[in-house]
């Protein structure tokens, strides 16, 4: 059985300065603990193939295969809000290009495969808690349906790494659209590099947004186009309970797929101020701030993106039209949100006084320590019979707000054309079940590292692909935390 892998790279046709060639550190004793199989197909790799000796030495960057021709990119970055000119790929990189399936180009990366020219201090390495924890919450989020770079492999290296304590070092195979981020136009305008932000600015219209080259001033274009993609993404995130942890610039792609997994949660129980990452002592980036964020990190974009819109339209039009965008991108986030909550909660179609039967049914859920996820699967059953409504009260602390509230949505459910079944039924296909809980997490993490068993990984990873489907034989992943089970604070990768 011979892999091969049709490589096609177009990033490294860029200048020089774009990035720095690197070669991945062998791992001594590669092992396969994950691998994809529907992802492998869909990139036309036969996983099989991936599986054998010679999977393993790509998946594990033992082996350089033809074509590829290994890289890491230079970015720069706002880290919790200060500058910093250079970042760059310390422990990650990038094989090459592939054209999968459907005819879309991804990026084939190794993170945790040894150190670049842009490490710094750091090994390029990774521990195998994190490889695991990204693997397994980046494959949720796209069960979930929320655009993401995905996990197509996880290999143990053999030797150990080394932070707090000693942990086994792992390599990830994450696959992109595009790994250009906000802090790789950042790169190029603290340099006052213009022309390098034209070619880069090209690369991703041709690859991400065909349609803005067609226009007036396909820089602008392009910047609508990245606010709109971000707008629905961070929408997303807030109604399946997610909290990335690290929005900084460097940590946003420009493709609108949640990249990055560190210090990331889903929420259990539901509030709107909640931080988990243990490096995040403002709360910089708390659930209820990411809209906010996002729209921070945009405009810091909108500024990399000035000087090529300038000389189009002169510097005053240029800022009021990179304002507008912003501005818009408000809306736009509150318009996917609202629409989302909408069919959240079964409605087919917006009405007035939806905004306050939205507020009431979240303040409920805050004050009552509700968990979010389950509060709106049980609520689906809800609509059907009353009998489901012990369940539901059963979530909450108290039932003085959530009783009173379940009149008025089934009023406003009765005044629409579907029946109460099919409104259940639609409200089951998008609130899911299943969640990669934080200690459902910790615990698969703890078997991998302690025992070496990774059953219960495998385990989770085949709950969390069905998140729509009740799967009786997986009711204790299904449910929260008991208080000693909560997990207060999750840690960085690095
Ligand atoms: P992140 O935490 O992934 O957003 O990374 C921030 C920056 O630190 C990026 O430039 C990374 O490449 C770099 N970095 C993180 N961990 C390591 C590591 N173990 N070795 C080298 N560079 C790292
Ligand atoms: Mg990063």
């Amino acid at each position: 059985m011979t892999l091969s892998v049709a490589f096609d790279n177009t990033y490294v046709r860029l200048p020089d300065r774009f990035f720095a060639p690197a070669i991945p550190e062998p791992a001594v004793s590669p092992r396969l603990v994950a691998l994809n199989r529907p992802l492998a197909q869909e990139l036309m790799l036969d996983p099989d193939a991936l599986q054998s000796e010679q999977g393993l030495a790509m998946l594990s960057g033992n082996q350089i295969f033809e074509g590829s021709e290994p890289i890491a990119m230079a970015y720069a970055g706002h880290q919790f809000g200060n500058f910093v000119p250079q970042l760059g790929d310390g422990r990650a990189i990038l094989l090459g290009e592939i054209i999968d399936r459907n005819g879309k180009r991804r990026d084939i990366q190794l993170k945790g495969a040894g150190r670049t020219a842009f490490s710094r201090r750091g090994d390029g390495r990774a521990a195998l808690g994190p490889v695991l924890r990204e693997y397994i919450v980046s494959e949720a989020m796209a069960a979930l349906g929320v655009p993401t770079t995905r996990a197509l492999a996880a290999v143990l290296t053999g030797s150990s790494v080394y932070r707090e304590r000693v942990l086994p070092g792992a390599v990830i195979t994450r696959v992109a659209l595009s790994h250009v981020r906000v802090g790789t136009f950042q790169y190029f305008a603290a340099r006052k590099d213009t022309e390098a932000l034209g070619l880069l600015a090209d690369h991703v219209i041709a690859r991400l947004y065909p349609e803005a080259a067609s226009e007036a001033v396909p820089a602008l274009a392009l910047f609508k186009a990245i606010a709109t993609r971000q707008a629905d993404l961070i929408a997303r995130w807030i109604n399946v309970g997610f909290i990335h942890g690290v929005m900084n610039t460097d940590n946003m792609a420009i493709s609108g797929e949640t990249i990055d997994y560190g210090p990331c949660a889903f929420m259990d129980a539901y509030d709107p101020s909640m931080v988990l990452s243990s490096i995040d002592q403002g709360g910089r980036y708390a659930y209820g701030n990411q809209p906010r964020i996002a729209q921070w990190n945009l405009a810091r974009l909108a500024e990399c993106l000035l000087p090529l819109i300038v000389p189009a339209l002169g510097e005053k039009p240029a800022m009021d039209a990179v304002m507008e965008i912003l501005n818009d991108y408000s809306s736009t986030f509150e318009q996917c949100y609202q629409n989302g909550l909408g069919e959240k909660l079964g409605l087919t179609e917006a009405q007035e006084g939806d905004l306050d039967l939205v507020k009431v049914w979240l303040e409920a859920m805050r004050t009552g320590n509700a968990d979010f996820t389950l509060a709106f699967r049980r609520l689906a059953d809800c609509a059907v019979a009353s009998d489901a409504d012990g369940a539901l009260f059963d979530l909450f602390e108290s039932r003085d707000a959530i009783a009173p509230w379940l009149d008025t949505w089934r009023h406003r459910l009765a005044g629409q054309q579907r029946s109460a079944e099919e409104t259940r039924r639609a409200m089951r296909r998008i609130n899911p079940a299943f969640i990669p809980r934080n200690h459902l997490l910790e615990e698969i993490i703890e078997a991998a590292i302690e025992r070496d068993d990774f059953a219960p990984f495998d385990r989770l990873h085949q709950i969390l692909s069905r998140p729509f489907e009740d799967q009786p034989d997986a009711e204790r992943q299904a449910m929260p935390p008991k208080p000693h089970e909560r997990v207060m604070a999750t840690f960085c990768g690095t």
